[in-house]
């Protein structure tokens, strides 16, 4: 298959089957989100959601946080993966934005970047989740499984992965096709085993391709 109709399958078949897919991150803010996806980084989404509702009833606004000690907000955090780091990123993030963005979250990728423990990833998702731009954040879900179904080809790292998702997805659907991707990463062509047998794409995808060793496609 050509690379130019697999992106086509794949955006036409999840655009059909999910098409508003969206974040399983709550939030009610940018500010929120932002916190939020920090306190992702190697941790579930259901985790932090589980924690958020405390943390946000005592710091509201970037103010509060930056007014906090990293012993406070590591109270808050505990149950989550690398609470020292994150509840110091936290504090840093929330001083910053006071200091420098006038307690609003930026809507800048690389503006993002400045905050402490804002990666390019976060950065991505930030811009792409709230402020809606053209970004493909890649975290390791999105880079198996646009690997896996071939649509992204020998990417060595995520910002190749990043590089080759941007140029060959529609601008419009960039935003949307991260969350396919994710969602599609967690819940059908997970790491190990994937569900091959009850996956809706399996007729695009290189993976199953080879698994099948031959062409055409079997009949499933
Ligand atoms: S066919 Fe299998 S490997 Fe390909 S996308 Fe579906 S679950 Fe993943």
């Amino acid at each position: 298959m050509k690379k130019a109709d697999r992106y086509q399958q794949f955006v036409e078949y999840f655009s059909k089957h999910q098409p508003d897919a969206v974040t399983e991150l709550e939030y009610e803010n940018p500010y929120q989100l932002l916190v939020s996806v920090i306190l992702s980084a190697q941790c579930t989404d259901k985790r932090v959601n589980m924690t958020t509702p405390a943390f946000f009833k005592n710091f509201p606004t970037p103010e509060v946080l930056a007014a906090s000690s990293q012993v406070e907000v590591f109270q808050y955090i505990k149950s989550i993966s690398y609470p020292n780091n994150k509840a110091k990123h936290l504090v840093g993030m929330a001083k910053m934005l006071m200091n420098d963005f006038g307690g609003e979250v930026p809507a800048d990728v690389d503006q993002l970047q400045k905050l402490p423990g804002v990666g390019r990833k976060t950065a991505n998702v930030v811009a792409s989740v709230v402020f809606n731009k053209a970004c493909m954040p890649v975290d390791t879900h999105v880079f198996r499984v646009s690997a896996r179904i071939g649509l992204t080809v020998n990417a060595k790292n995520p910002l190749q992965a990043e590089q080759q998702l941007v140029k060959n997805i529609p601008e419009e659907k960039i935003s949307i096709a991260h969350h396919w991707l994710i969602l599609h990463g967690r819940y059908v062509c997970i790491a190990r085993n994937p569900k091959c047998h009850e996956c809706g794409i399996k007729q695009l995808c290189k993976y199953y391709e080879k698994l099948q060793g031959k062409r055409p496609y079997p009949p499933h």
